[in-house]
Formats: C-alpha cells, structure tokens, sequence
C-alpha cells in the first residue's frame, strides 16, 4: 500500500507528546519526514512514498537481499571521508602541511572499504591480527596502517613487522620492551607512537580531567605513576624507546573518547601532550615528529543529537595546536586523527521487517499537575494511571546492534516500506532475541497502523553495529549492500545457517 507521495504534513501532527517519552523526543510533525541529518546522502522517499536509496527502493533491496539488512552509501562513505580530511587538512595546512587521517577500522571493516579508504587518501587503524588479514587482503600498503591494541601478541607484533606497518602505538611499558625485543631479533627497526593517557575524558557535551587514570588504556602522564618518584611512565616509555635499537620513536598519541560533540576536550588533550611533547625534546635531546589526537568526533543518531561541523572542530583544534607550539617555541608535529564513527556511522541504515506487535499498558510517571495526555487512561488525580506503549518486533535485534543494550545508545527509526497519515504512537522497536534487554530504539513516535510485513529503517547504523555483531541465538549475522550511482552490491555476505553449523565439530 503506498499513498500521499507528497508527504503531507501529518494531521495528527499537533499530538501531544507521550509522557513515557524521555524529554528530548518530540512528536514529529510529519512521521513520513526523514530528519536529513541522520541519513546518508541519497536517502528520500520516492513518489510512491516509499524509502529508497539513490532511487532503489527498499522492499526491491529486500527482495533481493532479505532483511535484516546493512544498506551503505558508498557515495557518502567516500564524501564524508573527503569531507573530514579536507577540513583537517584545511585547519592545520599552515601549522603542519596538513594531517594524516585513519580511518578507524574498528567501527566498520571490510576490503571494500579498505580500499574505499585507501582511495578517498585516507589511511587505516587496526587493533588486532584479523584486521591486519583485512588491510593485507585489501593490499593497502603497511606504510599506510596503524596497530593499535593493550594487548598486542607476539604473532600480532610479527605481523605488524612483517607488514612493514607504518606505525605501531604500544599502550605500556611491557609492550614497548616486547615489541623492542620482537624487533630487534628479526634485526629490525619498529616504528613506534606512545598512546598517553592525557586524563581528559569527553562525553558527548562535556570533559573531566583528571590527574590519574583508572582504565586499562595507555601510559599515565601522572608524575606519580612509577615507582620513580616524579616520573610518570608516560616518561620512562619515552625515555626507554629512545634508547631501544629496535625502536624509531615517532611521536605520541591519544583517544579521549567517542561520540564527542565540542572541541574542548581534544583541545585540552592536545595542550597536554603537546607540553609534555616539549618537554620530553628538551630533556632528552630528541625530536618527536608526530602527534595523534585520536577520534570520537560524535554523529547525530536521533534528532536530539547536534554534532559540531567537521571544519568547525578542525579549526577549533587547530587554533590550540597553532597556539601551544608559538608558547613553547617548537616545531608543530605532524597532526594525525583517527575518526571512525564520523565517517562511516551516518552513511548507513539497518533494514528489518516488522513481525509481531502489542501495546502494553505502563504506570505513568508523576507528571506535573494539569499535565494530562489525550491517551491517558484511569484516575486523573494522580493514583493507578497507566499510559500505552507499542511494542514493533523485528526480525533482527541486538545481534546485529548491541550499542542500545551495552551503552544505551539511542536511535531513531521510520516507516519505511510506505507513508502513512496514522497518529504518532510513542513505540519501542525491539528484536526477537530471548532477552527483555533487546532493544534497538528504545522511544520513537512511529504511526499507529504500522503493522506486521511492514519494513523499517533504523538510520546511522554504520560504525559499531555490523562490527559489534554476533550470532545470538544462532541467528545469522546480516549482509551489508554498498549502494553507488543507482546500483547495488553485496561487500559482505550475510551468514547462512550452513555458516554457523560449520564450525561445530559435532564429536
Ligand atoms: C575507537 C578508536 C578510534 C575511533 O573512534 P570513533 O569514535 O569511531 O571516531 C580512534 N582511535 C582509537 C585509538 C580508538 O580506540
């Protein structure tokens, strides 16, 4: 059923908000309206209403493909690629001839994307051996790769060597003296970053610093934090790599955190380890030629979320970097970031389909006095009031999205297989795992006739979704299709139930 190609403004429109709904989620105006920054470019409903993907419909994408399903715009992959890099390169031109960009791989990786990266002149971050297999399967130069990782093994430090990768961020001590050993009795030389723990933690609209750091992350740049007194181990690390044979020290990183909307944080994190980068050149007479500021630039996942422009974090970055190098009088290094969700969260949706539904009736919250909701049902001074909840089960759940149950992340999803002039109802879309926890969007107004066979969409699925994915309950993991210029393909399969039997020895 497919009707109002014109996406006329929902009469229901005017509802009154759920007061089961958490306060940043407003009733839309229009349910059939797609808010454009959740989406990737490409994205819109076509005259028959229907959502589609550089004009491929979904339910032709379902047909062929089945559901659940990652739908990924290589178009946009690749402009929001270019789009970061420009705007860093931008920003920083004149303090360091611009800035090298990983990708972090982590948040979503297949070859096809490796060389998407590779392409766009971006290079890529790994923390582990099978995403060095990816990056080799690619044939993206080691040059252009990063390992990362608290816990590198020794075959993953072979491989690193063997690769030739350009550098190697060793996060302690112990790590820095194997991969120095490793190195050394293969009579080579490791190209090593030193990932600091600056104590700047960023959430999405804040950060705390703090002196010392309670995470397995990294080497502390607490004065205290070795048996030295006065020595951080951030220090000795710096002080042991340069005299290790095996070792090229090329300079210092950081990662703050993820899903981070301001500036101030990776200002903060870079004044420290740019004082500290200073220091540790004056005293033991060396030059650290590189600084990696690390990702975590935040994506919008709901309407609620308003991330900051790309150039506008750049410059703000840039301004601290151009400032702290002219107090301390050095050479600015050579800036490197390494985004991983910014790039690739937005550019894809998840498609399910909708099976069972219910309502169920909930205890409403106190709400303020003469606060009321059309939809209210019992006694309306305050005692045994009760509030409905639609439950939309789909066929996919938190094996292909865990973020709302490990973060309580939020999303957003829409009607996708059609319009519809249906009164918002405050909805939880949920999976058909056997947990109660399986949530993928815990609160969106979805209209009132959604119904079992219908298909929705649950936009920037990207980064941490795919790659977060299991086979809970033995389902199988999803496929992901890249769209480009009007057509599609699959650049990872979805499992098949042979896939998961194969692995079980059966003995
Ligand atoms: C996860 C991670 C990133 C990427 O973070 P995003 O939030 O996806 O940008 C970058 N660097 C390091 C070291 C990481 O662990």
């Amino acid at each position: 059923m497919t009707q109002n190609p014109v996406n006329p403004v929902n009469p229901a429109g005017a509802a009154a908000a759920s007061p089961l709904a958490p306060d940043w989620l407003q009733v839309p105006a229009d349910l059939n309206a797609l808010h454009e920054p959740l989406w990737a470019a490409g994205v819109g409903r076509n005259d028959g209403g229907e959502l589609a993907i550089d004009g491929i419909p979904v339910s032709e994408l379902q047909r062929e493909y089945g559901t659940p399903l990652f739908v990924m715009s290589e178009t946009d992959f690749r402009a929001r690629a270019r789009a970061f890099t420009d705007a860093f390169n931008d920003a920083f031109a004149d303090i360091c001839g611009g800035v090298d960009v990983y990708y972090a791989g982590k948040s979503f990786l297949c070859t096809t994307v490796v060389r998407w990266v590779e392409e766009e002149g971006l290079r890529l971050d790994t923390a582990s051996g099978g995403e060095l297999a990816v990056a080799a399967r690619a044939g993206i130069p080691g040059a252009e790769v990063a390992l990362h990782g608290n816990n590198k093994s020794g075959a993953e430090i072979h491989r690193a060597l063997d690769m030739q990768l350009g550098r190697i961020v060793v996060d302690s001590l112990p790590e820095l003296e194997r991969v120095a050993a490793i190195a050394a009795g293969r009579g080579e030389t490791a190209r090593v970053m030193l990932r600091l723990t600056p104590g700047v933690h960023a959430h999405t609209h804040e950060f705390i610093a703090t002196a010392h750091e309670d995470q397995k992350f990294g080497l502390s740049m607490a004065p205290d934090s070795t048996e030295q007194a006065g020595l951080s181990a951030a220090e000795e690390a710096v002080a042991a790599a340069a005299g290790y044979p095996g070792v090229e020290l090329l300079g210092l990183h950081c990662h703050i955190g993820s899903q981070i909307f301001e500036p101030d944080g990776f200002a903060v994190a870079a004044e420290k380890l740019l004082d500290f980068l200073a220091a540790m050149q004056a005293k033991y007479s060396i030059v650290l030629p590189e600084l990696d500021l690390g990702g975590g630039y935040g994506i919008a996942y709901t309407p609620a979320d308003t991330p900051r422009p790309a150039a506008e974090i750049a410059q703000a970055m840039a301004a601290v970097v151009r400032t702290k190098c002219a107090e301390l009088g050095i050479t600015a290094p050579r800036i490197s970031i390494e985004p991983g969700r910014a790039i690739v969260g937005s550019t894809t949706f998840t498609l399910y389909e909708v099976g069972t539904l219910k309502t169920v009736r909930v205890d409403a919250p106190a709400a303020p006095a003469g606060d009321t909701a059309e939809d209210t049902v019992g006694d309306m001074a305050g005692e045994n009031v009760t509030l409905p909840r639609r439950y939309v089960s789909v066929d996919g759940g938190m094996s292909d999205n865990p973020r709302p149950v490990l973060y309580d992340a939020d999303y957003s999803a829409v009607l996708a297989s059609r319009t519809s002039a249906a009164t918002p109802q405050l909805s939880r879309v949920v999976g058909k795992h056997c947990e109660s926890g399986d949530i993928v969007v815990r609160d969106v107004y979805l209209p009132e006739d959604v119904a079992a066979g219908d298909l929705l969409a649950v936009p920037g699925t990207g980064a941490y979704c795919w790659a977060l994915s299991s086979n809970y309950n033995y389902l199988a993991r999803p496929g992901v299709v890249a769209v480009r210029d009007g057509s599609s393909r699959l650049i990872v399969r979805g499992e098949t139930e042979q896939d998961l039997l194969n692995r079980d020895m059966g003995v």
